[in-house]
């Protein structure tokens, strides 16, 4: 049985918002629909998944050029 919330908590700082609100009063995280804990998720930030890849590449990169190239 889903149960029915009249609330939610914000993921990252755990304040209470109304379930139609879809950013946080308290810390201006972006808040998704309430899950089954009663907290709203996560908006998946696909920004930081595309400058942790190039970060990543980038040392790489480093590596090859300070050890691999003569
Ligand atoms: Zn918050």
């Amino acid at each position: 049985m889903a149960q029915k919330y009249i609330s939610k908590k914000c993921h990252q700082c755990m304040a209470y918002m109304k379930l139609e609100d879809d950013k946080c009063q308290s810390c201006g995280a972006k808040v998704g629909p309430v899950n089954d804990f009663g907290i709203g998720k996560k908006h998946t930030n696909y920004w930081s998944y595309i400058s942790a890849v190039i970060a990543i590449a980038g040392c790489g990169y480093y590596i090859w050029w300070a050890f691999f190239t003569p």
